[in-house]
């Protein structure tokens, strides 16, 4: 038995171990996403802890501590729990088979996963060593909190060594529709895994219904189901047919429970980021770089299924059909790459450099550029100023679990001037909540076209009315929110499972 009542899993450190001089040294996350500084954030007011996660290069060493501090001065009760993996593991494990099996099939383009029976093992293999971390951790009857579909076999691990422990799992990502998961050849391997949990949590309702479809679909046994409204979503003034779904599953007597939460933020370190001195400058700076111009912003990782390609092409098409556009505003691009070993993003890449390349060359004037593309991630407390700075807030995933980039947009020009105009794929989940946004369909050119059009052309008057609206919501389901009602959902299936028992 370990001694941490909160055991989180996910399979990165909260920081970078990279090897200088044959010596492991810390730094800040090269390839930033949500879902660490998500995570980080419960642990903020001196919460105890264990976070399991790999550890690549401290393995190579010989002698290995499994233990060590996370951020003695930020999150003093926080022990990191290392699960020593070799590269060629988390080579297969990560870069191979969950970015080239799971990763294309969650987000529907299901025609690009390659399933191998040889990776499937690896896999099997890496979830099992997560287990045996994570239940060495737990302390008697402790929540062991697992993220994300890189871990999708360590519920059941989990479960047949410490039988005494609360599961919990989030997906980060979308979940599909059982057309889609099915084609997965370990699906059932998968869901028993993951039935195994006491509380499964996603971002949005459609993500419970579509899993809930696939348990009803692949599980041989009877599957029961529960239909429950969900208040909280009532709050989000969502559209009828968002506003019940399944709550619980109960299959082969066992009862799991289900809950939509999309991710929040943390709006308190946002403001102070921009009520800092520095943080003012960086926005004077910038807004002064644009020369009056109007400002589109577009924030994503290097993936396909961002729809950075069809920003690109809609973009074009608009320059090409409005002169009067021309040098009035300036698209600028922050593209987080890929590892260098995802060899599945560089055909991409090399197609969005050159779409860069044409559309500058054709309309570029001396003094204009108009697309500006940074293909290096920005520290977020630097991408807060552009998110200030910027007019029109261009995402068009197409698929997207949430997008935070769209909430923290919101969230920034909420603090600052009130009416920032955002437009925002119908396919990202957080289009359930952000009703104020413009909706495109990036896979329609024509609707791409016509939506950053209405955006640019929108009047201050109803950009504003909108923003109220998604600031509301930013603001009052931000990241403390969310924990503290995961957990509490948590607790409440795991008293369920007992009063059954
Ligand atoms: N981000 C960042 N610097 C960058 C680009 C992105 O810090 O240059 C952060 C961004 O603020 C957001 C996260 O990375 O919190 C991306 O999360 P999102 O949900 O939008 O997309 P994901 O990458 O998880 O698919």
């Amino acid at each position: 038995r370990g001694r941490a009542d909160l055991v989180m899993v996910y399979h990165r450190l909260p920081y970078e171990e990279v090897l200088v001089d044959g010596k492991p040294q810390r730094r800040r996350p090269t390839s930033p996403n949500g879902i660490i500084p998500t995570l980080l954030s419960f642990f903020g007011d001196g919460r105890e802890g264990s976070w399991v996660a790999w550890s690549v290069h401290e393995a190579r060493q010989g002698k290995f501590e499994p233990h060590t501090t996370v951020d003695p001065d930020r999150y003093p009760n926080l022990l990191a729990a290392r699960v020593p993996l070799s590269k060629t593991e988390v080579d297969i494990f990560y870069k191979r088979f969950s970015k080239e099996a799971f990763w294309p099939m969650l987000h529907t383009f299901w025609e690009r996963a390659r399933f191998r029976e040889e990776d499937w093992k690896v896999f099997l293999a890496v979830n099992r060593k997560f287990a045996e971390a994570a239940a060495a951790e737990a302390a008697e009857g402790a929540t062991v909190w697992i993220h994300d579909y890189n871990l999708w076999m360590v519920p059941a691990a989990l479960r047949e060594l410490r039988p005494d422990l609360r599961i919990a799992f989030f997906h980060h990502t979308y979940f599909p529709s059982a057309d889609v998961f099915n084609v997965v050849p370990w699906r059932r391997e998968i869901l028993g895994s993951l039935l195994a949990c006491d509380y499964i949590g996603f971002h949005i309702p459609r993500q419970v219904e579509n899993f809930v479809d696939v348990v009803r679909g692949a599980m041989p046994v009877e599957v029961m189901e529960k239909v429950a409204c969900a208040p909280r979503f009532l709050t989000y003034g969502c559209a009828v047919g968002l506003d019940s779904m399944s709550t619980c599953i109960e299959t082969g007597g066992r009862r799991v429970h289900l809950g939509a939460h999309p991710v929040g933020l943390d709006v308190g370190r946002i403001r102070g980021l921009l009520a800092d001195e520095r943080g003012r400058e960086r926005i004077e700076a910038l807004k002064a770089g644009l020369g009056g111009r109007q400002l589109v912003l577009s924030v994503e990782r290097l993936d396909y299924t961002k729809g950075i390609l069809e920003k690109l092409q809609a973009f074009e098409r608009l320059l090409e059909e409005s002169p009067e556009l021309h040098d009035r505003l300036t698209l600028i691009t922050i593209c987080v790459p890929a590892a260098r070993e995802m060899t599945v993003y560089r055909q991409l890449q090399t197609q969005i450099e050159q779409a860069v390349g044409r559309i500058n060359g054709r309309f570029s004037r001396v003094g204009w550029t108009p697309v500006q593309f940074f293909f290096r991630p920005v520290p977020f407390e630097e991408l807060v100023a552009y998110y200030a700075a910027a007019d029109v807030m261009w995402i068009t995933p197409l698929r997207d679990g949430l997008n935070l980039v769209a909430k923290e947009y919101a969230a920034v020009q909420g603090i600052t001037r009130g009416y920032g105009r955002l437009v925002l794929s119908e396919f990202a989940g957080a289009a359930a909540e952000l009703k104020g946004a413009l909706l495109t369909n990036p896979h329609d050119p024509a609707d791409l076209l016509a939506v950053i059009r209405r955006a640019i052309d929108l009047p201050r008057s109803e950009a504003r009315a909108r923003l109220r609206q998604m600031f509301e919501i930013v603001r009052h389901h931000d990241v403390q929110r969310w924990g503290r009602e995961f957990l509490e959902a948590v607790d409440a299936a795991a008293g369920d499972a007992q009063r059954k028992a």
